[in-house]
């Protein structure tokens, strides 16, 4: 007989989790509390546009490659994965523009254009992190269960390269003397909801990453991803009950042994893998816990949030598909969003246009522009519903005077709006925290919450609140380890199951 598996929450991690190990002859069933897959990575429906929820910027494909064809598929078969050229562009608030590129004659070029005298600083930088990447990265792809896994070869072998006393501005500035260029090489960041002041330096390897290999869209949004997952899983026999929240988790001693819905039904499984939320689900779902209390939860660091504003506007724009526009002064607004807890709408503000190359997604004429804001987590509490007009005015107001938006308010005719608030209530983050646990040092690796879990023997985690951390390409990583784990201890056999060239 099969042995079962229950997933709470069709987002990335629980859906590359079940495509992985349906191939490998489980039978798996997802329990999803929304009407439809994909979680943040997930889309909406506003009158005639389409919206990605959450991620734009599809980075390293090769692992959503990757964990296709561990599932036995090919990707392209499934979605139209295109690269993106130039990367974005980056506006400064002196109107200074700059427009990166994977092309190394066209990088290089732009570099002096818009900084001269930094290219051989940048050469130099790429140099080095290239070879930072190779060694940092196979660490990224080993569990932490034990501390003793920091005494693995390749883990001793990247530790010099990890720069572990500095932060990531400390590593740019011994590269490059230019204010603006440090910017540019450091602002990703805020993909994982932290500032650069405070990040450790082996992020600078983001920015590599974009540089090297590209930033990609998907034909429809990076929904389409998920989308296709669910397809995968379908084909393969596995089950996913949308509209199905999960209550809680049944154990029997520490064990889990199924789940219990909010109906009250109760559902028994040989294993379950938590995708949902970390800290929401450790909260939710288990009464009794001997690490994550809620006490320990609390203390934890937590992601930036991000106010979300959705326009569907009745013209488009010749604008890049990705724009990131800089206040003032970057620093002082990050203090205040990550240590001061106060919102600025002159932070880093981020403009999807993603019409300018995807006819798909508005009808002809028209385009659903997408706004970040970050802004303070939860832990600050702002009453957003408050909050939220003004907010939305003050974001307007910078776009129209920073951007070739200008008139954008007179085109909207469809709009949404996510604040920190809602991202906890209507979507269960935690605090909001919409990149999950901070990655500091102190939270990483073996000191993140692990993918087998620390309460329940036969339960899981999967997504960016467990190692290596959030991001789509992290969110691979943490399903294959988490699959492997489950693998292993089911089989008691240690040998690694997928033929993974990526997971060594
Ligand atoms: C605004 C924003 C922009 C982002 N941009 C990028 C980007 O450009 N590139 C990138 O790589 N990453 C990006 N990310 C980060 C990250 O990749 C995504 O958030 C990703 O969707 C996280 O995946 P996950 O599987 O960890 O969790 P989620 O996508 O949140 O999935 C968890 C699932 O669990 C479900 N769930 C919760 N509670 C229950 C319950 N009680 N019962 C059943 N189901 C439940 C949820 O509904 C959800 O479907 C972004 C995130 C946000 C929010």
């Amino acid at each position: 007989m099969k042995k079962k598996i229950a997933i709470i929450g069709a987002g990335p991690g629980g859906l590359a989790a079940a495509m992985l190990l349906l191939n490998k002859g489980y039978e798996v069933a997802i329990f999803e509390k929304e009407t439809a897959v994909g979680g943040r990575t997930g889309r909406f429906l506003l009158g005639d546009y389409i919206f990605d929820i959450g991620p734009t910027f599809l980075m390293l494909p090769q692992y959503m490659e990757e964990i296709f064809r561990l599932a036995g598929r090919n990707i392209h078969d499934y979605v139209e994965i295109t690269p993106l050229d130039p990367l974005y562009r980056l506006r400064f608030a002196d109107g200074t523009e700059f427009y990166p590129s994977t092309d190394i004659q066209k990088i290089l070029s732009e570099i002096q254009r818009v900084f001269p005298g930094q290219v051989e600083n940048y050469m130099r930088f790429r140099h080095d992190e290239h070879y930072r990447f190779n060694r940092i990265e196979r660490c990224f792809k080993r569990p932490y269960d034990s501390v003793y896994d920091f005494l693995r070869p390749t883990f001793l072998e990247a530790l010099p390269q990890m720069d572990i006393t500095g932060s990531l501005r400390d590593r740019l500035e011994k590269y490059f003397t230019n204010e603006k260029m440090r910017l540019a090489m450091t602002f990703q960041t805020k993909y994982i909801g932290m500032s650069p002041w405070r990040a450790p330096s082996a992020y600078s390897l983001i920015s590599f990453i974009e540089y090297q290999w590209g930033i990609h869209h998907v034909t429809g949004g990076l929904n389409q991803l998920t989308l296709a997952m669910a397809r995968v899983i379908e084909e393969r026999g596995g089950r996913i009950y949308t509209s199905t929240a999960v209550k809680s988790i049944l154990t029997t001693g520490n064990k889990a042994t199924g789940i219990v819905l909010e109906s009250g039904r109760k559902i028994g499984s040989d294993y379950v893998i938590i995708n949902a939320n970390f800290a929401y689900a450790m909260s939710s779902f288990l009464k009794d816990r001997k690490k994550y209390t809620d006490a320990e939860l609390e203390k934890r660091e937590y992601s930036c949030s991000t106010f979300m504003l959705y326009l569907g506007v009745k013209r488009q724009y010749d604008i890049p598909h990705h724009n990131l526009i800089f206040g003032e002064d970057f620093k002082k607004y990050m203090d205040e969003i990550t240590m001061k807890r106060r919102p600025s709408p002159e932070s880093l503000v981020y403009i999807h246009n993603p019409a300018i190359t995807d006819t798909t997604l508005a009808p002809k004429g028209k385009s659903p522009i997408y706004i970040l804001v970050p802004v303070p987590n939860n832990k600050a509490s702002i009453d957003w519903d408050k909050l939220k007009p003004e907010f939305r005015r003050q974001v307007l107001d910078f776009i129209a005077a920073n951007t070739e938006l200008k008139d954008i308010g007179r085109y909207i005719e469809e709009e949404k709006i996510i604040t920190p608030q809602d991202w906890e209530r209507d979507f269960n983050v935690y605090k909001g925290a919409v990149f999950n646990l901070n990655h500091d040092l102190n939270q990483m690796f073996y000191f993140r919450p692990h993918n087998r879990s620390e309460e329940l023997s036969n339960c899981y985690i999967t997504g960016g609140g467990t190692h290596p951390g959030s991001g789509l390409p992290n969110i691979c990583i943490s399903s294959v380890i988490t699959s492997e784990l489950l693998i292993r201890d089911d089989t008691g056999d240690r040998q690694w199951r997928f033929d993974n060239k990526m997971y060594l």
